[in-house]
């Protein structure tokens, strides 16, 4: 009864481990038939489930549509601020005291967004049993305007090898990468190809493309679908990008097949395009397979954030509805269908529910050992640290026996 009135934080997060387990997520998701792919599997990294709670907080903070990112954001920081600044309040009223115990979990939380965008870390990677290539469709360098400044072709392609990717398509906007000259010492394939911005819409182009005439698809739907047998004219695949056919086009996308579209992207992990509604998707998977057209799935990296939320598994050329699967994180998939502002709760609840038993173990130790830690008894006027958990190990229980009252508010 003791530890549950005054740990209400750790008892509350073993209770959600616990409920979450009922029902898990899978590791991945088929975008196409909605079930966990028996032939797929995440490979996670020791380091990443020993840092468990890290590691998946950092994951959630990734694969997040912007609007929900922007709810859960704001209210997080005004909750963790209210917090802190209950807790401040009961013991000083020294209105210094207050505003920097206010500020420390919204400061902590700017932390793991930046965190979430620029750390190196162990991340997990496809394992895939089936035949065909891991492959991505969609993906950016500092050749694009709003690519990460320093993200060279190299480090391209170690963010997708880390990953377990085969190969990946440089699509770069406007830009067209040709494949020749690939940088040196990388292990993965780096594949031809360009993202082009026409009217209200980018396409993918793959393959051995060239320049096109922009300016001719520019001003309607009608001018722009014209890309598709352009593209084809060289040679190449197109494929309509995400968010834009889904914002600008969706009453159009029968015109997209007609004018002689290769394929749709279902999955995309912009933040723009993660909000794609499941209907929405569902509608694109059948128009596709009535025409025998590939969807795909695209991490569209810009060189922020270590994580993708979508392999492919194919072989690259290969055209066609049933040449390509796509296997997502089940956390992305659900961004378009729950409001924004229920992200505050629906994230960390997702996230939870796709933890795999050896992160929830993680985790569950982490709460534990936190706990103890906690618990510990200390001198007066004695802060938190990381020595009072060493002699605790060394001391023990006697320590525990001798020591006063248990502090009422450890800090
Ligand atoms: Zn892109």
């Amino acid at each position: 009864m003791n530890v549950l009135r005054r740990h209400p934080v750790a008892i509350a997060l073993v209770v959600l481990l616990l409920l979450t387990a009922i029902h898990p997520l899978p590791a991945l998701v088929d975008a196409v038939t909605g079930s966990a792919p028996g032939d797929a599997d995440l490979d996670r990294p020791i380091l990443y489930v020993m840092f468990a709670p890290l590691s998946d907080t950092l994951d959630a903070l990734t694969f997040f549509s912007l609007s929900r990112a922007v709810w859960a954001v704001v209210v997080w920081t005004l909750l963790l601020a209210a917090w802190g600044a209950v807790r401040a309040s009961s013991d000083s009223l020294r209105w210094q005291r207050v505003v920097a115990t206010a500020s420390l979990g919204p400061a902590a939380l700017v932390l793991l967004v930046v965190a979430a965008l620029v750390l190196p870390r162990p991340v997990p990677r496809l394992a895939s049993d089936g035949p065909g290539t891991v492959i991505d469709y969609h993906a950016h360098t500092n050749a694009s305007h709003d690519g990460r400044p320093g993200w060279t072709l190299p480090k391209l392609a170690a963010w997708h090898e880390r990953q377990g990717f085969q190969a990946t398509y440089v699509t770069d906007h406007n830009v067209v990468y040709d494949g020749s000259l690939p940088p040196e010492g990388i292990s993965i394939s780096l594949l031809p190809g360009v993202e082009w911005s026409v009217y209200r819409q980018h396409v993918v182009a793959i393959g051995r493309v060239e320049a096109l005439p922009r300016d001719s698809f520019g001003e309607t739907t009608a001018r722009m679908v014209r890309i598709f047998s352009a593209i084809e004219h060289q040679g190449g695949l197109s494929i309509a990008s995400l968010p834009e056919y889904w914002r600008n086009h969706a009453e159009e996308l029968g015109a997209f097949a007609v004018a002689g579209v290769d394929g749709f992207e279902i999955v995309n992990c912009a933040p723009k395009a993660l909000g794609f509604p499941s209907d929405l998707r569902r509608q694109v998977i059948g128009l596709a397979e009535s025409r025998d057209l590939m969807v795909v799935g695209a991490s569209d990296n810009h060189g922020w954030g270590q994580v993708t939320c979508v392999w492919n598994v194919s072989r690259p050329g290969a055209q066609g509805f049933h040449t390509n699967r796509v296997f997502a994180r089940p956390l992305a998939l659900v961004q378009g269908d729950w409001r924004a502002w229920t992200a505050p709760i629906t994230q960390p609840w997702f996230t939870l529910r796709g933890l795999s038993w050896s992160e929830r173990a993680s985790w569950l130790t982490w709460v534990v050992i936190i706990l103890l830690y906690r618990a510990l008894p200390r001198r007066e006027g004695q802060s938190a640290g990381l020595g009072i958990l060493a002699r605790s190990v060394f001391r023990g229980r006697k320590a525990a026996a001798a020591a006063p009252a248990p502090n009422k508010n450890p800090t």
